[in-house]
């Protein structure tokens, strides 16, 4: 068990205070398990988002991107087998009407106080189990008439499926390549727990990469060692990630290996991503629901098969999750204790907060000039309110990893002071190197400074 200051309460708490994430509908009382992001948590999760983008789109050329719609054909939960499997077992207590998924009911709590266990307080009276479809139904068109019924998506996966063969036909893809997209999912979760862990509405960043049956294994590996080095090279502690194999009772019908990453958030090791290899199974289940054909025949050799395919998916929010757990932090500075996100700069929110000393003697307006420059190439912030001490906590809190200082000095030689979020070192530069200077930080390999504290 972490042995970290950090606690999922002190997380909410930062994350309302300083407008990361909010309950959502919140002036009503809110809404089970349904969360809204704020400013810094837009630029956080943006960037998360971003840096996934870059490892598979940038960073190679055998990955291309889709943006798939949420509603989708009816016919594609039954063909996935979402309609007949997409389910959890379910038992209500007739006593406090409260309902559990009855594989969770260890860590959910009865409606008895004070709480038990569903089915150990005395006047526990649970239901047999049963199936509880997790997709939320809804209509298209003006009449709720037979056929009208659709889906939200559960998951992002099957929209790539659906366009497989536009990329084999007009972008004459051939395996092993995959088609990456990011979007929103959702899931009529029973147990909703630990904060934006599991919410019923939420972000998946998923990949399918299709690949030659004979290469699955291969790729298989490949694409578990790449996801768990992408977390690793964003500044998760090793000690506190792992790949967790599932156990043969495990598996989806489907898989024939799935692996997780997990990361050891304050509760406990949970689920990040999972990395499953799926062998042919949707894309056989779609070409029989549609009747088409979606082979890849390779035109020189005549060789056509069905590939198979590797999935890495991950969530946004429990990704964001586990990087803010990672980089939350106090220390003690001049007596007082200091909260700061450790964050890996090319994950923080903010990159630099310009701050003039004083509010006159000319001060504010070259911090201007400095963030006019500055925002060109990051997102900067500007700040004069306040003490300056209380200004650095308040970027600190939000995980900015330099806060540049305008003061006399700056009016008369051009150099302002860089103090650094981590080591505390105020350096002095001149205005004229800022930008590449903290372009070069921006860019250099990063490592917890939680590993060696
Ligand atoms: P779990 O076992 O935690 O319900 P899962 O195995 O059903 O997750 P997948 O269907 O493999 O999850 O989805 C891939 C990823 O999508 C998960 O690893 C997780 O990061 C994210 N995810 C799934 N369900 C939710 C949810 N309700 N809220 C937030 N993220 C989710």
């Amino acid at each position: 068990m972490s042995t970290d200051a950090v606690t999922m309460e002190k997380i909410v708490s930062l994350c309302k205070r300083r407008g990361i994430v909010f309950q959502s509908s919140e002036i009503y009382g809110g809404i089970g398990a349904t969360y809204d992001y704020g400013h810094y948590g837009v630029l956080l999760t943006n960037n998360v988002k971003a840096q996934w983008w870059k490892s598979l789109l940038q960073e190679r050329d055998d990955v291309v991107a889709l943006d798939s719609a949420i509603i989708q054909h009816p016919k594609t939960w039954e063909a996935s087998g979402h309609v007949a499997g997409f389910s959890d077992p379910l038992v209500d207590c007739r006593t406090c009407k409260r309902r559990f998924r009855e594989d969770k009911l260890e860590i959910s709590e009865c409606g008895e106080q004070p709480s038990k266990i569903p089915g150990q307080g005395k006047n526990c009276d649970l239901t047999e189990a049963r199936q509880f479809n997790l997709m939320f139904k809804t209509t298209v068109g003006p009449v709720e008439e037979t056929g009208s019924t659709v889906f939200l998506r559960p998951e992002t996966a099957q929209g790539i499926f659906l366009n497989f063969k536009h990329y084999l036909q007009f972008a004459r893809k051939k395996p092993p390549f995959g088609i990456a997209q990011v979007g929103k999912s959702f899931r009529n979760e029973i147990t909703t727990e630990n904060f934006i862990f599991r919410t019923r509405e939420f972000e998946q960043m998923e990949m399918e990469f299709f690949v030659p049956p004979a290469q699955a294994d291969q790729w298989y590996e490949y694409w578990k060692q790449t996801r768990y080095d992408w977390y690793i090279k964003l500044g998760i502690r090793p000690d506190h990630l792992r790949l967790r194999p599932h156990d043969p009772d495990e598996l989806s019908h489907y898989s024939s290996g799935t692996s997780d990453v997990e990361y050891l958030f304050p509760t406990d090791w949970s689920e990040l991503e999972g990395i499953a290899n799926r062998g042919n199974f949707d894309l056989t289940q779609h070409a029989e629901h549609s009747k088409q054909n979606l082979e890849y025949v390779d035109t020189a050799s005549g060789e056509r098969y069905l590939p198979h395919v590797i999935e890495p998916a991950a969530g946004v929010g429990r990704a964001t999750l586990a990087f803010l757990c990672d980089a939350y932090d106090e220390d003690e500075i001049d007596g007082e204790t200091r909260t700061v996100l450790r964050l890996h700069p090319q994950l923080a929110p903010v990159k630099a907060a310009v701050l003039p000393l004083v509010k006159k003697d000319g001060q504010p307006e070259v911090a201007r000039e400095i963030v006019t420059e500055l925002r060109e190439r990051m997102q900067v912030e500007y700040d004069e309110g306040g003490a300056i001490g209380r200004r650095y906590r308040r970027q600190d809190e939000i995980g900015t990893p330099w806060s540049i200082t305008v003061d006399h000095q700056t009016l008369e030689d051009r150099t302002v002071t860089v103090r650094d979020r981590d080591s505390l070192a105020q350096e002095r530069i001149a205005i004229s190197d800022l930008a590449d200077e903290l372009e070069r930080r921006l860019r250099a390999p990063w490592r917890s400074p939680k590993l060696d504290s």
